[in-house]
């Protein structure tokens, strides 16, 4: 199952709600609200089109997800907290535009949500930024269980086709989200429009993942392309936040090996922080533990903590320096 999220760079439209549109949001709300007490919008949530992730979503997907962003509250930049949660969708719609055409070739449809937002003194601040057009880009996040090769039809989860997104040869391969099983968010994104232009946050299949590392470990680097540059730049950064967890347990772990050890060798700490430089993760564990074990048990204290007045040897001056 793919989560995915998309922006839309769409504008959004107010309105006011007509009498059947308000019928609608009073069956969302505790009490009866009426016209003045409304501020309503149309936004589109994402399109059919070929996206910079090299993805669009089928008409099916679209259809599914007008039927499941009914109600869905949106949020502002993916922080779900209460009082981010101000808009709710109260209908959505599949449009189609006349005489557009996708990338692909076919007729150009979008979906097209209605929301609204009771006027309150704390909800002011993101109406006025939606009227203003500052609050204008969207990001859906959905799930998606179903995901086509468009150059083979092959299903991107289960099988691994050799066709890659971005890659033109002929056609160009993009993947589309085909059955679209959950809609859990919609989110105004605060980002200056000419950055990230479109896209905030890919999603990274592991499958295809994989495949990729795969192909670039045999030296394939031509995997690497535009349609995957996303996913890839997120896999780094969570590969790198678990680098920065392992350096942080390898440090631990030399601290602790070189106190411990401490107690028992009768060796400077500097000489032992060199040593502990040169194990390995495994060394490092294994001897810290039995240094541990050793002064807990008392066994293996080194012979100047036992002696309490041990007159310095030309030996221990070597040792501390
Ligand atoms: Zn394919």
């Amino acid at each position: 199952m793919a989560r995915l999220e998309k922006t839309n760079k769409h504008t959004v439209e107010s309105n006011s709600p007509t009498k059947e549109e308000l019928e609608l949001i009073n069956s969302y709300t505790r009490r009866e609200y009426t016209q003045q007490e409304l501020y309503t919008f149309s936004v589109v949530l994402c399109d059919n089109d070929i996206d910079r992730d090299y993805e669009a979503f089928s008409v099916n997907a679209l259809k599914q997800m007008a039927s499941l962003f009914v109600g869905k509250t949106g949020i502002s930049d993916h922080n779900p907290t209460a009082q981010n949660q101000t808009a709710r969708i109260y209908s959505c719609n599949v449009e189609y535009v006349q005489g557009r055409k996708t990338l692909y070739g076919e007729p150009y449809c979008k979906l097209t949500a209605k929301a609204y937002i009771p006027i309150l003194q704390s909800t002011q601040e993101t109406i006025q930024l939606i009227e203003s057009g500052i609050k204008k880009e969207v990001s859906v996040g959905c799930s998606a269980d179903r995901v086509l090769c468009s150059v083979c039809g092959a299903d991107v989860h289960t099988a691994q086709c050799g066709h890659y997104k971005g890659k033109q040869n002929g056609d160009i391969c993009y993947h589309i989200i085909d059955n679209v099983t959950d809609a859990y968010e919609w989110s105004f994104v605060a980002v200056p429009s000419q950055k990230n232009a479109g896209v905030i946050k890919s999603y990274y299949k592991e499958g295809n993942m994989s495949n990729i590392i795969e192909e670039v470990k045999k030296g394939n680097y031509s995997v690497i392309n535009n349609g995957n540059a996303n996913e890839i730049g997120e896999y780094i950064k969570e590969l790198q936040q678990l680098a920065e967890y392992g350096a942080q347990y390898r440090k631990e772990l030399e601290d602790e090996y070189v106190r411990f050890s401490s107690l028992c060798l009768d060796c400077s700490s500097s000489v032992l922080r060199s040593v502990a430089k040169k194990l390995n993760i495994q060394e490092l564990a294994q001897l810290k533990t039995l240094y541990k074990s050793a002064v807990e048990g008392g066994s293996f204290l080194k012979p100047q903590l036992v002696k309490s007045e041990a007159v310095p040897t030309a030996n221990d001056r070597q040792y501390n320096i």
